[in-house]
């Protein structure tokens, strides 16, 4: 099932049902939500066996779209920037030198449609483009070939280079719902629990790709770091404010063996239980014997100045 962009796919339907459908779009918006997939439905749309075209809503069953999806569509051609590369190497657009124009997205969209109806080329990461790049697109953008469509996906307008700009038809996408990006999370199994999926979700700006990151297990142990940490400091400023109500601050500071804010006895988890010693007077070992011990340094500071009060 798709999500989001219901009205994008309303024009869409829109033109393929009054015949006015163009043959190069620009698809800008924020990353993660979706404009490649919306690409892929089109092309599913467009080339299924089952469904009329300006349905635009494929069966996902029969073999043309399961083609699609798996990337072996004979009429559909996907292009994206490796890795390892700065830019799309014109390579994948014209072919290398051996097969210049002979090879290549440019030459594969030019060949009549395998299926009889169009042929399909998506070229992810249109951010990448160098100059090169570009120029050898220009002639299929400027006279794209019967039967053909051209998409090309980019974060915004203003990364691409205008020439390219010029000759597609900018098409804008907003970040989906947040409803939307949680049932995504879950249908897709990228998190299992829907109560994570909606917090991901809400933190996310309606990209499924921030969601996800959210969602990455890995991070769960350093958001948990995190949240321990403010729960000291505001444990911290509670305690302080507790006793600086209660003029029992100054006492602290002013007492003749230790000044304030230093660490007292009490016993550590990290260092196996051991107690650490600082004041000769003992009020340390109250904390300690209370059970209360913890590693977070701005812990031990609250703990000390619990510890002081008792302090004789
Ligand atoms: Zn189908």
């Amino acid at each position: 099932m798709f999500r989001g962009h219901a009205s994008t796919l309303a024009q869409f339907r829109h033109a393929l049902a009054t015949n006015r459908l163009a043959s190069t779009f620009l698809f800008v918006g924020l990353s993660g939500i979706g404009k490649r997939s919306f690409a892929l439905r089109l092309a599913q749309g467009l080339l299924c066996e089952r469904r009329p075209d300006e349905a635009l809503d494929p069966c996902g069953e029969c073999p043309s779209c399961r083609q699609v999806l798996a990337g072996s569509h004979p009429d559909v051609q996907i292009v994206a920037k490796p890795a390892d590369k700065a830019f799309i190497p014109v390579e994948l657009l014209i072919g290398d030198k051996e097969h210049r124009m002979r090879e290549g997205l440019c030459y594969s969209i030019s060949l009549k449609p395998y299926s009889g109806r169009r042929k399909i080329a998506i070229i992810d990461d249109a951010d990448y483009f160098n100059k090169e790049g570009a120029n050898c697109l220009l002639k299929t953008l400027e006279e794209p070939p019967p039967k053909s469509i051209l998409i090309l996906i980019g974060t915004s307008e203003q990364r691409q280079l205008p020439t390219i700009r010029s000759r597609c038809q900018i098409v804008r996408f907003s970040p989906l719902a947040e409803t939307e990006v949680a049932e995504i999370l879950v249908e897709r199994g990228i998190c299992s629990d829907a109560n994570a999926a909606r917090q991901a979700a809400r933190m996310s700006g309606g990209s499924v790709e921030r969601a996800a990151q959210w969602c990455d297990e890995s991070l769960v142990e350093f958001r948990g770091a995190r949240d321990m940490a403010r729960q000291s400091v505001r444990m911290y400023r509670e305690t302080y404010a507790m006793l600086e109500a209660n003029q029992i601050v100054p006492a602290i500071g002013g007492h003749p063996e230790r000044p304030a804010n230093t660490l007292e006895r009490f016993r550590c988890k990290r260092d196996g239980g051991a107690a650490h010693d600082g004041c000769s007077c003992g009020s340390g070992s109250i904390v300690a014997s209370s059970g209360n011990s913890c590693c977070s340094a701005s812990r031990r500071v609250a703990l000390t100045l619990v510890s002081a009060t008792s302090c004789v």
